[in-house]
């Protein structure tokens, strides 16, 4: 299945991503059988499914039995419907007043960030005449959005809903990978604080949910209440951690490649120097070949000079500075290619393998801002 340019084969693609759904389905497979029965995993499809296509891939988990999705914005979530996505699907990154009618038309269920965007949506659903469900999110320390009023005051109130239903209670751990920090087990203290305080109170709503990857790949189960939100490892990434991590208790593996085509070869000698500002001189004769990808596609400007891509089964550093559309590379040491060739720039390909998190490294950045940067005009390919 393709989403390219009209009437073009893969074949005549300058850059392109493969996607395979079936890895997709199996990452998540596996995360659900790590959860157990009682634990529902939602995958987070937000940012186009971190660049893997958020329709092909919501409608691949949605019929592998996901049932609920996670989007960060509200014209993410029409996207699904108008996909065809039928599940719940929950907004975790905040709505504005005026996309509270498309949160209800679409059936998009809203995560509320404090107590009086609680009690405006309670009476915006009051004069839709509809039970619509919200789920509040706690501040327990990310210190970004999410409610940091007493437990007394958020049990009142959710006890003075009149139309919209709360269904769900989160929060957001903001240090999940650093077993250097106490942090993980001071927010989940305070999570539990809050729940309490409102069982005390008389409420309890249905769904708990903490966990992003970490906590899920490694298993804190004291953090996975009786859902789950994995992003990353849903795209075969288990996470990064510091310290003294618990080992990784599920197989994932990325389930995205990052192709691009050699559009020119040539033969440098000593002293020519390439791109802008002549960030490359030749030390020695080189071959250099040109790749048609650039920051425009999302390879990121600092792999000027930097990094690294694979030709043939060997490794070829980039060389001078990545441009908008074009990347030189060195394949001094890489067998024979001709223009049009194929350049790996995430997968694996001869004994070699590079994936988000190699690339982020040498580019100073996290995997998660390599896979979301892939660009607008890179194609996808499913396979
Ligand atoms: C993005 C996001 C997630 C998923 O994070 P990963 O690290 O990719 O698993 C979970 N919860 C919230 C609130 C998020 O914004």
């Amino acid at each position: 299945m393709e989403e390219g340019s009209p009437g073009m084969a893969s074949s005549t693609y300058r850059c392109w991503v493969e996607v395979s759904t079936g890895q997709i389905v199996a990452n998540y497979t596996a995360i659900q059988a790590l959860a157990g029965p009682g634990v529902d995993v939602m995958p987070v499809v937000k940012a186009d499914a971190y660049r893997h296509g958020a329709a092909v891939v919501s409608l691949a988990l949605e019929a592998a039995g996901a049932r609920w999705l996670a989007v960060s914005n509200v014209e993410e979530g029409v996207g699904l419907r108008l996909a065809g996505v039928e599940c719940p699907v929950m907004v975790m990154g905040g709505f504005f007043p005026c996309e509270r009618e498309a949160l209800a038309t679409h059936r998009l269920t809203p995560l509320v960030h404090s107590m009086a965007q609680l009690r405006d949506y309670d009476r915006f659903a009051g004069e839709r005449g509809a039970a619509l469900p919200v789920h509040l999110d706690v501040d327990s320390g990310m210190g970004r959005l999410g409610t940091s009023e007493s437990a007394e005051a958020v049990a009142e109130g959710i006890r003075g809903l009149r139309h919209a239903r709360l269904d769900g209670l989160s929060t957001h751990l903001a240090s999940s990978g650093d077993y250097t920090s106490t942090q993980t087990e001071e927010q989940i203290a305070k999570f539990a604080a809050v729940r309490e305080a409102l069982r005390a109170a008389g409420v309890e709503p249905k769904w708990l949910h903490l966990s992003s990857t970490v906590p899920v790949t490694h298993a804190r189960r004291e953090a996975w209440g009786n859902l789950v939100r994995p992003g990353l490892a849903v795209y075969g990434y288990p996470g990064l951690c510091q310290g003294e991590a618990p080992a990784c208790e599920v197989a994932v593996k990325p389930a995205l490649k990052w192709k691009t085509r050699v559009l020119e070869v040539k033969d440098l000698p000593v002293g020519h120097r390439v791109g802008y500002n002549a960030l490359f001189c030749a030390q020695r004769p080189t071959r250099m070949a040109v790749i048609a990808l650039g920051y425009a596609d999302g390879l990121p400007h600092a792999l000027s000079n930097r990094g690294r891509v694979i030709v043939a089964g060997e490794w070829a550093p980039v060389i001078g500075a990545v441009s908008m559309d074009l990347t030189a590379i060195d394949i001094t040491g890489c067998p024979p290619v001709a223009p049009g060739g194929e350049v790996t720039v995430l997968g694996s390909e001869g004994g070699l393998r590079q994936d988000a998190e190699d690339l982020a490294r040498a580019a100073g950045t996290i995997s998660y801002a390599i896979l979301c940067g892939i660009g607008r005009r890179v194609k996808h390919v499913y396979i």
